[in-house]
């Protein structure tokens, strides 16, 4: 049925929210509002398409609230650091709507007396099937691995990827055989059940750790499931918002595994974090003893320093403190300490995590300073205070070349004149490895809960001040 000028117009609307809302997403300044934008955005997409509908409102309305009721309750309570599962489940249900409107749209032209499938609705509606059911399943085991529901560690098995690579080959001529006879209701649950299949083998093969990145992918899949689904239903706002998912998805998955300095490939076929038994990872490099210190001393430490960095890893978020990490800042800014916040682009476990959690304390985003700006900084710091950080402050990314995260750029914290480790005990990052860095002589850990070793050192500081 042809689009009417007003919902077109409309559309167009919309399409130029989602643009503007995007480009506002790329500065932190303005980054709410870009949120609210497109979400502005998507609202007068929405209110375009129920004004088209002339029945099913008795389905729509209830689906659509619902829907909305399980959105806002979910999105409000998760903690941020189940937001990449929370991105998983959301990511799933959107390819699964997907794939399930091709499947519809397949009835609606092969059923009845006059079937009218031609050649390109069969492949956009096929595309469409396939990218959206392997994201689907796909993204279901991203969430159910990040959510501890199963073995975080890579499964794998012999000849996985042949496997993988059969099924896909079986999936295209199964494809060839709908566009050729025009039709095939069995033919067609066989294909997304193949499609289904595959999206669960794939990713069964990519450690839980790495999920963040393959969300990321199969973001951009869900986004070309939808612009393909654009194309079957003439919508031209689908066509857009999912070519927009598509592009930023890819880009964000190729940054990710820049920042990573890990190939895409490594991620999908590496089945990284999967170590040989007795292999921590370390070539055998890392030993020696530790030195430990405690608030009161630390905190003397801090007063007396011109200038410290504090380096937020994933334990922060864990922790839940970032007011405990701002008010410390105060209290040193308070008296005469520059402090500054080194931001690796792959601390934590999402893109901008931690921007999104020190955000949430109102730190101002001047004192934020990317791994290249602050890397100078450090030979010049008194302080480095490693925050539930380690991956991205291991110098092995620098000098083991047998280490999983050799050539991942790092913060080089290692080079400031004491580095202070908070952390609750030895137990490594995300890549399951040894930190020589915790050995180091100019290196002294705190251990403990961040939030509660960062709250003992602010009052400590206090208390200092008052003496
Ligand atoms: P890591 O995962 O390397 O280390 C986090 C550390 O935090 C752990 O060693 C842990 O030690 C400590 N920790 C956990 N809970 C607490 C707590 N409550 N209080 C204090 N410390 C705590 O984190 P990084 O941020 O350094 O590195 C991120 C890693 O994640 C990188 O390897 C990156 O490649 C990977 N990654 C990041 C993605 C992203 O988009 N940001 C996506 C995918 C992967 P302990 O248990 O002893 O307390």
């Amino acid at each position: 049925m042809p689009i009417p000028n007003w919902a077109t117009l409309g559309y167009l609307v919309a399409i130029a929210l989602f643009i503007l809302g995007i480009k506002q997403l790329t500065s932190a300044k303005t980054a709410l509002r870009g949120n609210r934008v497109a979400g502005v955005g998507m609202l007068v997409a929405i209110g375009v398409t129920l004004g088209m509908l002339h029945s099913g409102w008795q389905y729509v309305i209830p689906a659509a609230a619902a829907g909305t009721v399980v959105g806002v309750v979910v999105a409000r309570r998760v903690a941020m650091t189940a937001m990449p599962q929370l991105v998983a489940l959301f990511n799933g249900m959107g390819a699964g709507a997907a794939a399930l409107i091709a499947l519809g749209d397949f009835h609606r032209v092969t059923a009845g007396a006059h079937p009218s499938l031609d050649t390109i609705g069969a492949v956009t509606i096929l595309l469409s099937c396939l990218i959206g059911g392997i994201s689907f399943s796909g993204s279901l085991i991203a969430f159910a691995k990040l959510q501890e529901w199963m073995r975080g560690t890579p499964i794998t098995w012999p000849l996985q990827h042949e496997i993988n690579g059969v099924l896909l080959a079986a999936l295209v001529g199964i494809g060839v055989a709908i566009t050729l006879t025009h039709g095939g209701a069995l033919l067609i649950i066989v294909f997304a059940a193949g499609a289904l299949t595959l999206g669960v083998l794939s990713v069964l093969a990519v450690g839980g750790a790495d999920m963040p990145v393959i969300i990321a992918l199969l973001n951009s899949f869900t986004g070309i499931a939808a612009a393909v689904t654009g194309f079957v239903l003439g919508n031209d706002a689908l066509i857009v918002a999912g070519a927009l998912v598509g592009a930023s998805g890819s880009i964000l998955t190729m940054l990710m595994s820049k920042a990573m300095n890990r190939p895409l490939t490594n991620v999908l076929f590496g089945a990284f974090g999967k170590l040989a038994e007795g292999d921590d990872g370390t070539g055998g490099a890392v030993h020696g003893n530790i030195r430990q210190t405690n608030a009161e001393d630390l905190a003397v430490l801090l007063t007396y320093a011109q200038q410290v960095i504090f380096v937020p890893g994933y334990g922060l978020a864990v922790a839940r403190a970032q007011h405990e990490v701002k008010e410390l800042a105060t209290q040193l800014e308070q008296r005469g300490v520059r402090v500054l916040y080194a931001i690796h682009p792959v601390a934590g476990r999402m893109p901008g995590h931690m921007n999104v959690l020190l955000a949430e304390a109102d730190v101002p985003y001047s004192q934020l300073k990317e791994m290249d700006d602050v890397n100078p900084e450090f030979p010049r710091t008194d302080v480095a205070l490693v925050i539930g950080a380690n991956d991205v402050v291991n110098p092995a990314a620098r000098n083991q070349p047998g280490s999983p995260i050799y050539g991942m750029p790092i913060l080089n914290a290692d080079q400031a004149k004491t580095v202070v480790v908070l952390k609750r005990s030895m137990r490594p990052g995300f890549a399951g490895i040894e930190n020589e860095l915790f050995y180091r002589d100019n290196t002294m850990m705190l251990f403990g809960d961040a939030k509660d070793s960062l709250a003992k050192l602010t009052a400590e500081v206090k208390l200092q001040a008052a003496a």
